[in-house]
């Protein structure tokens, strides 16, 4: 066994110590190779649980956020789902291993190709990517079955809600960016309303609206 397959069985076994039971989606983990979404220099580190930089002041989330994020939207296979930060596009490929199609948006131009370039390599053809401002969501293609926001909100943007179908998930981290007190929130959307439910606590790079100048 080569030492990145003993590092990717160890990670596996700690998101399933840590509350990651949905087989489907430990089977996504195991199937998307994170060491294509990492800068050469942290190649090494592909397989253990951290955030690493992929440029532009961003970072490849902690495969136990993308998990247990993952886990929490409860995707199914014929189901249409929205990712606002695409970034480096792992998240965007676990989720294309669970459902119909993936519709994301990223507002870094040279993040988005980047993305791409690894969907091709990785013959992943059920992602649909552009460049943009994810606070407006996709209208063209809305409602969606489920939406995941993978940068932190102050708020629920209340676009996306609106964007989410009835009987829909969206799942994503609410705070100020930086501090420690994010929390990613599940919502419901129902007949009568969002249900929401605080998950646990994270720390991401802040949603900020508009494209780069
Ligand atoms: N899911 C990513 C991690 C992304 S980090 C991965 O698996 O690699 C968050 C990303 O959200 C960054 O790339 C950032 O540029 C992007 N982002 C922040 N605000 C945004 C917005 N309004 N619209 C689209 N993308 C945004």
């Amino acid at each position: 066994m080569s030492g990145s397959e003993a590092r990717k069985i160890r990670l596996l076994m700690e998101l399933r110590r840590n509350g990651v039971i949905d087989t489907r989606v430990l089977s996504a983990v195991e199937r998307v190779p994170r060491e294509f979404f990492v800068p050469q220099p942290f190649l090494d580190r592909a397989y253990d649980n951290t955030a690493l930089p992929i440029g532009h002041g961003q970072t490849v989330s902690q495969p136990m956020i993308v998990a247990l994020m993952t886990q929490a939207l409860a995707v199914k296979d014929k189901m249409k789902v929205l990712e606002i930060g695409t970034g480096s596009g792992y998240q965007t490929c676990v989720l294309a291993r669970l459902c119909r199609r993936v519709y994301t948006i990223e507002r870094h131009r040279p993040l988005l190709r980047e993305a791409e370039a690894r969907f091709h390599q990785l013959r992943i053809h059920n992602v649909t990517a552009i460049v943009g401002d994810g606070m407006r969501g996709w209208p063209d293609q809305a409602p969606f079955d489920r939406i995941i926001v993978t940068a932190a909100a102050e708020d629920v943007p209340s676009t996306l809600v609106d964007q989410l179908a009835v009987g829909g998930i969206m799942v994503l981290p609410v705070g100020k960016s930086g501090r420690p007190d994010q929390q990613v929130v599940r919502l419901t959307k129902t007949d009568d309303g969002l249900i929401p439910e605080n998950l646990f606590p994270v720390r991401f790079v802040p949603l900020v609206a508009g494209l780069p100048g």
